[in-house]
């Protein structure tokens, strides 16, 4: 069967930067809709989908800093930051009639749940979304590492990272068009080559607990579907 999923739970990250769509700051709610279509299709044929997502459209810690501000204080805010677009996604799925939970690393009672494993994985196997936010809960990472992270905690297949660009490139595809996209890579030539995917961080939590890794370019409709039914997206980092 071509539409039996490949993978039964998914770790996906999507980018606070996606999320910005046709503005420059904030929340496009037509990208939010586009998107809790394609997690619904996943959903839909069985496929557990847990979410991290990031703040980058609302606030980093590393660019207050660098205005100024107290870089912890800075990474407060941008993990908060991850809460307000957790909500935001979680209103879209809704609104798509497909249930979901919002977890966070930071208690914040009355808004969303506090982030808790087993219950993570209860409400996955249960059919939900579970969108983990506001990061790993500490600053100086990122949500690329909570992604890495959550996927080894709640056992999913593989985390998927979705970019602008359709995989991993020697070089900045936009600015070098002779640059080259690899089919598949190891953590260790991501990290030789400085390739710059994900922070170091990420990058050796999914080598040091062998989690694979999938960066592709989440504007291709239905692209997502692809991947979970096991089709060649993008650029995997394996061992
Ligand atoms: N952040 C943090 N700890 C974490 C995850 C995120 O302090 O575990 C802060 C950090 O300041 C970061 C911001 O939240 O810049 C937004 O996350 P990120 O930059 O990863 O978002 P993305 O680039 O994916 O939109």
């Amino acid at each position: 069967n071509p539409s039996q999923p490949r993978y039964k739970r998914i770790l996906l990250k999507l980018s606070g930067e996606a999320l910005v769509g046709e503005h420059e700051f904030g929340i496009d709610p037509k990208v939010l809709d586009r998107m809790s279509l394609e997690i619904g299709a996943l959903v839909g044929i069985g496929v557990q989908v847990g979410l991290v997502i990031g703040g980058g459209n609302l606030f980093r810690g590393a660019a207050l800093h660098a205005a100024g501000m107290d870089r912890v204080t800075g990474d407060h805010m941008g993990m908060l930051a991850t809460v307000m677009n957790g909500l935001a996604m979680r209103d879209s799925l809704e609104r798509s009639n497909i249930r979901t939970r919002v977890l966070s690393a930071i208690p914040m009672t009355g808004v969303v749940d506090h982030y808790d494993r087993r219950r993570a994985i209860r409400d996955l196997k249960d059919g939900d979304v579970v969108v983990f936010c506001a990061g790993t809960g500490n600053p100086f990472f990122t949500t690329d590492s909570a992604a890495c992270l959550r996927g080894i905690e709640i056992e999913a297949d593989i985390v998927l990272k979705a970019t602008k660009v359709d995989g991993v490139y020697s070089d900045d595809p936009v600015k070098n068009p002779n640059a080259l996209r690899y089919d598949r890579l190891t953590y260790d030539e991501v990290l030789d080559q400085k390739l710059g995917v994900m922070d170091l961080t990420a990058i050796c939590l999914c080598r040091d607990h062998d989690m694979p890794l999938r960066v592709f370019d989440m504007n291709k409709p239905g692209v997502l579907t692809r991947i979970v039914v096991g089709e060649n997206e993008g650029t995997l980092i394996a061992k």
